[in-house]
């Protein structure tokens, strides 16, 4: 596994978790590009090939994975590719993407490298272990689509490496692997998407990464700031990040980047990644529903709200997204009450069941039913703002200057060559 502030010199290898155990998954379809390219590991035995097994199924049985096609029982299952080039894949059904996102939904997808299955709380693990530019390779066209220009492939690419090796959250270390697949670390959706031209993104920036004060960047992006980013202590605890700052996306002409002005809704399906739906991405509304606040207070919060009274923001980023959100209601007393709801993300979460798109919205009550959020941005708005980059792009922006531009004071350096 990585190892947290330290500047690899080699290209690294990483591991992603593919399948987790709040997925729920008790069993997996595998097929293979070519079985003879792949061995079979249980903790007894190794099986040099899996030939005349194109399609293979991982179950659970009695707490061990079980592969009837081998007749074979073991608490952990390795499939590891015989040869270490770009050709074979593994692909793996009945993925969960989007996971408890209102995008949420499965997916098959097909790897490149070692995938590793054990079980935890009787559900099935799986981690995929690769070299970080094959890897690569994967998530800038799963974040976006590999129709994007090279420019935005680029710099979404220096931005994911740098993320990824800067390695500040380290959210799954527990579980044994260095990111998940999901927008929980970065979407990460295997090796279907790529393309020549995202291949040859990656391949011309290999090893480039964004460095401040000798150290890696955190890269932070997201996928829309709604016309100025957001600063990293808004967002998350903890410091000031000097080059995590709230900047306007607009051009000499006050024209916002990210927004349809430069990047078409239409011409926006093209680009964006195929998990997401394709919503207003930029400016949007949401009707807030007495009872959808009302149940949500109680399955998220354990709090029994009769009627929402009202909803008011007492702390708010230059982003206009909202920090800090007082949410006043009467009890079953009939008395007034109140919640504090104290960060973006615990904002979007309680708001919506679906998970709202920013917290960069104004309130309107509607009537006494609902409210209206009148929002901006989709996405925490710290970093790198995707749709903006794609617009510089368009623009005739180079990544270099993407990149200077979202994270000011950051230079661009080489760490590793091939
Ligand atoms: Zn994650
Ligand atoms: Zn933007």
């Amino acid at each position: 596994m990585l190892i947290p502030r330290e500047i690899p010199k080699i290209e690294p290898l990483i591991r992603i978790g593919l399948i987790l155990p709040q997925d729920k998954i008790e069993s997996v379809q595998v097929s293979f590009s070519d079985p003879q390219c792949f061995e079979l590991e249980t903790e007894k035995k190794l099986y040099p090939s899996c030939n005349n097994q194109d399609e293979l199924t991982l179950q659970l049985r009695k707490g061990e994975l079980h592969i009837s096609q081998f007749n074979v029982t073991s608490p952990t299952i390795n499939i590891i590719p015989s040869i270490q080039d770009e050709e074979p894949y593994i692909t793996l059904f009945g993925m969960i993407a989007g996971r408890g996102f209102h995008w949420q939904k499965r997916i098959t997808a097909s790897f490149w490298g070692k995938i590793e299955f054990s079980v935890m709380d009787h559900k099935i693990i799986a981690i995929n272990e690769l070299p970080l530019e094959q890897y690569l390779k994967c998530v800038a066209t799963s974040e976006m689509s590999a129709q994007c220009p090279s420019e935005f492939l680029k710099a979404q690419t220096i931005v994911s490496r740098s993320w990824l090796l800067a390695n500040i959250e380290q959210k799954h270390k527990h579980l044994g692997f260095d990111i998940c697949n999901d927008d929980c670390c970065q979407r990460y959706q295997g090796m279907a998407n790529t393309t020549d031209v995202s291949i040859t993104s990656t391949n011309d920036t290999l090893g480039q990464v964004l460095i401040f004060n000798d150290q890696i960047c955190d890269a932070r992006y997201s996928k829309s700031c709604g016309g100025s980013t957001e600063k990293y202590e808004n967002v998350w605890e903890g410091d000031p990040v000097p080059y995590l700052l709230s900047i306007p996306d607009v051009n000499e002409s006050g024209a916002v980047y990210c927004s349809p002005e430069i990047v078409s809704e239409d011409s926006l399906k093209f680009y964006i990644g195929d998990v997401d739906e394709k919503g207003k991405y930029f400016r949007w509304t949401y009707k807030l529903a007495q009872s959808e606040l009302v149940s949500s207070l109680k399955e998220k919060c354990e709090l029994t709200a009769v009627n929402i009274l009202e909803l008011n923001p007492l702390k708010t980023g230059d982003s206009g997204r909202i920090i800090d959100l007082e949410i006043k209601y009467s009890d079953k007393a009939g008395k007034t009450q109140s919640v504090l709801l104290q960060s973006e993300y615990e904002i979007r979460n309680i708001l919506s069941s679906s998970f709202l798109y920013s917290s960069a919205f104004t309130i309107a009550k509607e009537s006494d039913d609902s409210f209206q959020l009148n929002g901006k941005g989709w996405g925490h708005g710290v970093g790198m703002c995707q749709i903006g980059a794609l617009g510089r792009a368009f623009s005739n922006h180079d990544y270099a200057s993407i990149l200077k531009h979202y994270y000011p004071g950051s230079e661009l350096k080489t760490i590793y060559q091939s």
